[in-house]
């Protein structure tokens, strides 16, 4: 399931791609749409920086702007400009878009967002200097040939930059698989929409504003995953629980799920084991049998909507869940000494010890007196209070 939600994060954006590159090579475009074409890398580019901006997302503003720079700067008229572009460039942006993606985002107006202004102006100031003083001996260089292959001779970039691209890309690749989600799968497909822009520098806006628009369409699923997903959890967030209860349907069971005394765990094995106890549990949320689907309600709260159920047939299975985390244990192996002194005189060690962790469950199904899913969810949060005050790790019932 994960492979595949992980697969389609490619496949979305590779879609756009390979139709872009259908578009390009096969149709053309009909002459009335010329006008709206010859518009489309603006829009793309002026909502990609609008967004990256307002959802601060610095790796998509730069990529932005270093693709708007390169297009600029293949309209320069001076002598060998063009030519020059279309040497350093493809071999820059790759690069770039490499650095972008593996330094984690840290703002845009940070020490970090400055580094990254640096390092760009730095580039720039040095493609100049060196177009100024020897541009004919770059060009030389970047062109000569470092290998020999029939379709490496034919292609319209230099060997170097098609080396460079190539070791790039499996980078970006080599990125997505460490972490699997929108923006780096995006990544991949911008930079052979760049690599496409190079290989016909006579359709290099088409191909920035695709690049823009792959970036853009990240970004927004990206931002959609983060308001309904749980970042620490993975599991789906409020929002979503919100969502889904709207379209449930008039039968279904509400049960929320409690950690017992976890505060005592963040005081005395650190915050860093407490999220590793909270990802733990909603493994185990996750896995839940009768159809429940789990939500991470907030703190170290979940909820487990079991649709068209009720109370007696939800039992089994929360009672199941119960014992899976009440069984699962979790080993502390955190290298980090508490942030508070240990509440209990045990003498060991705190880096080493094996935690159990328990639930409280309180459940509820709709009927007569609960209809709202809000008074569901309070019947549920008066049931779990039971369970808490019987003595915890137990499931009650509203
Ligand atoms: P009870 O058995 O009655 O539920 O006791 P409790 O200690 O589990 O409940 P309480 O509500 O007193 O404490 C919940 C703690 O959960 C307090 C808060 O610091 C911690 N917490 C909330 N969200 C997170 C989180 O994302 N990570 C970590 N590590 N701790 C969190
Ligand atoms: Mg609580
Ligand atoms: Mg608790």
């Amino acid at each position: 399931m994960q492979l595949l939600r992980s697969l389609l994060l490619l496949i979305i954006p590779g879609t756009l791609f390979f139709a872009a590159l259908y578009l390009h090579l096969e149709v053309g475009v009909p002459a009335k749409w010329q006008p709206l074409l010859a518009l489309f890398p603006y829009l793309a580019v002026i909502a990609g920086l609008f967004l990256a901006w307002r959802f601060n997302r610095t790796r998509v503003l730069w990529a932005i702007v270093l693709i708007v720079i390169t297009e600029r700067a293949l309209m320069l008229t001076t002598p060998f400009g063009r030519e020059y572009t279309l040497l350093v460039a493809p071999i820059l942006v790759p690069l770039n878009l490499v650095l972008y993606n593996w330094w984690s985002e840290r703002g845009l107006f940070t020490l970090h967002g400055l580094l990254r202004l640096i390092i760009l102006l730095l580039q720039l100031g040095g493609v100049v200097w060196l177009y100024l003083i020897k541009a004919g001996e770059v060009m030389a260089w970047l062109s000569r040939p470092l290998f020999i292959s029939a379709f490496v001779e034919k292609a319209p970039l230099p060997q170097i930059v098609l080396l460079i691209m190539t070791l790039s890309l499996i980078a970006l690749l080599f990125r997505f698989c460490l972490k699997p989600e929108a923006l780096e799968g995006s990544f991949c497909w911008t930079l052979l929409a760049v690599a496409a822009g190079f290989w016909w520098p006579d359709h290099f806006a088409y191909w920035s504003g695709i690049a823009a628009f792959l970036l853009t369409i990240a970004l927004v699923e990206s931002s959609f995953k983060m308001a309904f997903n749980d970042e620490l959890t993975g599991l789906p967030a409020r929002r979503a629980m919100n969502e889904f209860l709207l379209k449930v349907g008039r039968r279904y069971t509400v049960a929320m799920v409690d950690v017992d005394h976890f505060k005592k765990v963040n005081d005395t094995h650190g915050h860093d084991v407490g999220d590793q106890v909270l990802r733990m549990v909603a493994t185990c949320l996750r896995r839940v049998t009768g159809g429940g689907r789990a939500y991470r309600y907030g703190g170290e709260e979940f909820v487990v909507i079991f649709p068209s159920k009720d109370l007696e047939r939800t039992l089994p299975h929360l009672e199941e869940l119960r014992e899976t985390i009440g069984r699962a244990g979790f080993v502390v192996r955190g290298r980090k000494r508490p942030k508070q002194k240990p509440e209990t005189s045990s003498k060991k060690r705190p880096g080493k010890a094996m935690l159990q962790v328990t639930v409280s469950i309180g459940a509820a199904t709709r009927d007569d007196k609960n209809t709202t899913s809000e008074q569901l969810l309070k019947a549920a949060d008066q049931a779990l209070y039971k369970a808490k005050k019987g003595g915890r790790n137990q499931v009650c019932t509203a």
